[in-house]
This record gives C-alpha cells, sequence and structure tokens, in this order.
C-alpha cells in the first residue's frame, strides 16, 4: 500500500481544501449576470470568459474536476484585474476575492515552478531598491541610459516609463514624535513649518510603509508623517516590515503569503500604538483580510491587537480648525482606487478631507467604478488590457479641466501619471495627504 510523504500528504490535504472553498464560494453564484456591467474586462472584451460569471464557471469546472488546467482556461483567469467590482455589485454577495485567490492557488499547483516575477523580487527589499534607483536617478546613470536606449534594449522599456522622478525628501527615523508636545523619553519633537510648539500628545499610532510605496511614494509618506506628528502623534515606522503580500497572492502562493503577514502582524502587534495607519489602499485590503489567510494557507486566523486603518479615514475623524487649510483655487478630481472602493468600501473619508481646503473645487473621476488598468502588477502582466483601461481615464481627464488627480494607491498613481504625462496633459497626480499637507503648509520633511 502506498504511503505519501509528509510534504506530499500536506499538499494533497491543501489542494483538498482549495478545491472544496472554490466549490462552495461558487455555488453561491445563481448566474443572474447583474456583476457583468460592473467588470472592466468584459466590457471590453465582451467575451462571457472574460466576465466574473464566467471565471466562476470555469474555477468551478476547475475545482470540481470537470475542466482541465489549459492555456485558453488561463488566459481568461489570468486577465482577471482583481478588482472586486464584482463583488461588490452581486447580490448574493459571492466573495469573488476569496475565490481568485483560491483559483490562483489552485493553478499555482498545477504548474509550480512559477517563482516571483522580476518585479515582485525588486519589491521584496524596498529599503536597498531605494536606495540603489536613488544612485541609479541622481547620479545621471539613468538619463544617460535613456539616451542610449538602454532600458528598451535590455527589456525594461515598459518598467521605465514608470519611473518617477527622485522623491524631494525621504523617511529616515523609526519614530516621529509629535511636534506639538514633548516625545516620550523627554526630547521634542521638531516642529513642522517652524511654528510654535502647543496642545498636547495625543497618542501614538504606526504606519505601514508598503513596498512600492517606500520605493515610489515617499513624499505621500513625508506629509503623512508631517500631518499625523503636528496634530500630536508620534508615528512608529518599524523597519522590520516587509510587503503585505498582495503580489504573492496574486501568483497564487497562499503561504508566502501568510508568511509575510505572520511577521508583519508580530512586528506591529508588539508596538504601544493605538492603531495601524495605511496609505496605499493596495496594502489596507491586504492588511485588513489577514483574517482570512488561514482559509488558503492553512494555521490559526491571524488577528491585528488594534484597528488598521486607512489615513484618510484616520485624519478625517481628528478635530481641524476652521482656518487649517490654506484656499487653493481649481479643480481636483479624485481616482477612487479598486481596493478603496470595492474591497475596503471606504471612498468618503478622501473627500471629506479634501473638503477643508476652502477654494478646491472637487469632484470624482468619472466612472470611479471601474479600475484604471494598474491592479498590482497587471500593469506589466497584461499591458493591451492595463493601457485599453487607462485609456478611458485619460479621456475623462482631458475633458475636465482639473489641475489635479488624486488617488490613494501607489500602483494606480503611477499608472495614470504614465498615461498622464504621454497624453501632455498638465495635471498633477498627488496623493491626497499631498495635497493637503501642502496647504497646511507642512514642513519639507516631518
Ligand atoms: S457573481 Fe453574483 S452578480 Fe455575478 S452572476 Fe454570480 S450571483 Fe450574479
Ligand atoms: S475582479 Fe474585476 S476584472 Fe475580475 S471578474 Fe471581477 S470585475 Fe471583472
Amino acid at each position: 500500500m502506498f504511503f505519501p510523504s509528509r510534504p506530499i500528504f500536506l499538499y494533497l490535504v491543501a489542494s483538498m481544501k482549495i478545491e472544496a472553498l472554490i466549490r462552495a464560494e461558487a455555488d453561491h453564484c445563481v448566474k443572474c449576470g447583474l456583476c457583468l456591467p460592473r467588470c472592466p474586462t468584459y466590457l471590453k472584451t465582451r467575451n462571457e470568459g472574460d466576465s466574473p460569471r464566467g471565471r466562476i464557471a470555469l474555477l468551478q469546472g476547475l475545482a470540481t474536476g470537470q475542466l482541465q488546467d489549459s492555456p485558453a482556461l488561463r488566459r481568461h483567469l489570468d486577465g482577471c484585474l482583481g478588482c472586486r467590482g464584482c463583488e461588490r455589485a452581486c447580490p448574493s454577495t459571492v466573495a469573488y476575492g476569496r475565490l481568485l485567490d483560491a483559483g490562483r492557488g489552485l493553478l499555482a499547483r498545477s504548474a509550480p515552478g512559477a517563482g516571483p516575477s522580476r518585479h515582485e523580487r525588486l519589491l521584496m527589499h524596498p529599503r536597498a531598491a531605494a536606495r540603489l534607483l536613488a544612485t541609479y536617478q541622481r547620479s545621471g546613470l539613468h538619463r544617460l541610459a535613456r539616451r542610449l536606449g538602454l532600458p528598451a534594449r535590455l527589456g525594461l522599456g515598459r518598467e521605465d516609463r514608470y519611473l518617477p522622478p527622485p522623491p524631494r525628501r525621504r523617511l529616515r527615523r523609526a519614530y516621529y514624535a509629535p511636534t506639538c508636545a514633548a516625545a516620550p523619553g523627554g526630547r521634542p519633537g521638531r516642529r513642522p513649518g517652524g511654528r510654535k510648539p502647543g496642545g498636547r500628545k495625543q497618542g501614538d499610532v504606526a504606519l505601514f510603509t508598503g513596498c512600492a510605496g517606500w520605493l515610489f511614494d515617499q513624499d505621500a509618506l513625508v506629509a503623512a508623517v508631517g500631518l499625523l506628528t503636528a496634530k500630536g502623534y508620534g508615528v512608529h515606522i518599524p523597519r522590520s516590515q516587509g510587503c503585505c503580500g498582495a503580489l504573492h497572492l496574486h501568483r497564487g502562493d497562499g503561504a508566502g503569503a501568510r508568511a509575510l503577514a505572520e511577521a508583519n502582524s508580530a512586528c506591529f502587534n508588539d508596538l504601544p500604538v493605538e492603531a495601524v495607519l495605511f496609505l496605499a489602499s493596495g496594502c489596507g485590503a491586504t492588511l485588513s483580510e489577514y483574517g482570512e489567510l488561514h482559509r488558503l494557507a492553512g494555521g490559526p486566523p491571524l488577528q491585528w491587537r488594534v484597528p488598521v486603518v486607512e489615513l484618510s479615514r484616520f485624519l478625517a475623524a481628528l478635530d481641524w480648525p476652521e482656518a487649517a487649510f490654506r484656499p487653493l483655487p481649481g479643480k481636483a478630481l479624485i481616482h477612487e482606487p479598486c481596493t478603496l472602493r470595492h474591497v475596503l468600501r471606504d471612498e468618503a473619508h478622501a473627500y471629506a478631507l479634501l473638503r477643508r481646503i476652502p477654494g478646491l473645487e472637487i469632484e470624482p473621476l468619472p466612472d470611479n467604478h471601474l479600475c484604471c488598468g494598474a491592479a498590482g502588477d497587471y500593469l506589466f502582466r497584461q499591458p493591451a488590457m492595463a493601457d485599453a483601461l487607462l485609456a478611458d481615464k485619460i479621456a475623462h481627464l482631458r475633458d475636465s479641466r482639473a489641475r489635479w488627480l488624486l488617488t490613494s494607491n501607489i500602483g494606480c498613481s503611477l499608472h495614470l501619471r504614465r498615461g498622464i504625462e504621454e497624453a501632455g496633459l498638465s495635471v498633477e497626480v498627488l496623493h491626497p495627504v499631498e495635497l493637503l499637507a501642502r496647504q497646511a503648509d507642512m514642513p519639507e520633511s516631518p
């Protein structure tokens, strides 16, 4: 009689669990099709296999053994943005995100060996990558490489088009004291804008910086720390924090995502803080679903000791005086990242915050319910669809007379900025907190 070895036994048990999870979740889909008008890929191709209903049927077939893994099946599933617009629209509350993650896990098991992409490998070491990138950009090497056409020759032409200018400032410390009160240990925090200290310390929070955020969104991180410390919060930025695990989940590596989740929750749960704040909604969506990871990767459910909160929500709940922000005449459009709108369902707070800037006209970017095409590393994996979806956003911007486009997710920000630059539009792309900090006359560096 054949007895499988322990690793093979565990692998078989995990596979069976994932298949059962897919079958149970897919059974909730009544095939009504109400999600179809909310699916960006279906709206582009009009192919049922590119719709949520079609993809659920494919996953169902795969999990029940009625369908085999094939290039055609993968094409439809790999084409999914994971935007979860369908999930928000579904009257039967099908947890499409959970289904998709499980399906990707199943596909990864049927063709093992597909390791992390080069983008993922870069993002796994954000601090080292940030130092390298700073040297590359500030030394003139980047300009020279572009002049010689090296990025395109090395097959990095698309990546090069996404590279933002170097940040003006960056975070360097593991703790920033409140600027309106003495810091713990008696060392006074530095004051923003040279204003006199006043008020009292409100508490301590931690900041999840994210891997892409650390690399490409330092100006927004600096603005966030400036606003928080000015409002009396000490900000912890633990160096041992890592990637949230979203990219692992996108390629079906539930165990890798689980390992990162364990390390992150241990690192943040040890801090004496009242909340863990995040800027990038892509990271926040994954952090907020750590409690679900055991369904995919086994082990006990993970728990956060304190609430994990989107930064705009946290700031909007604070007490801001009438004249906290200088007037700013002009129009800003707000882009609502799918992770903020469909997963966290928390898109209202950036509007509430930005309405505190006198004179600023604020409107939603039209069709905010449809993904911009960034979707993690989708913008590199599926460039044709990513660019088609981006073109729709750029068409709306062209008609808008907006001076600013505000978005709370770094991936969307890079994608939209690239589209805007290549279309020759003069629209500045910022995280909402950057515009707030600018109007609050915040310091360049916290
Ligand atoms: S996922 Fe929901 S909305 Fe879409 S077809 Fe199934 S039941 Fe209907
Ligand atoms: S996650 Fe987005 S792209 Fe994928 S099926 Fe749902 S709506 Fe369509």
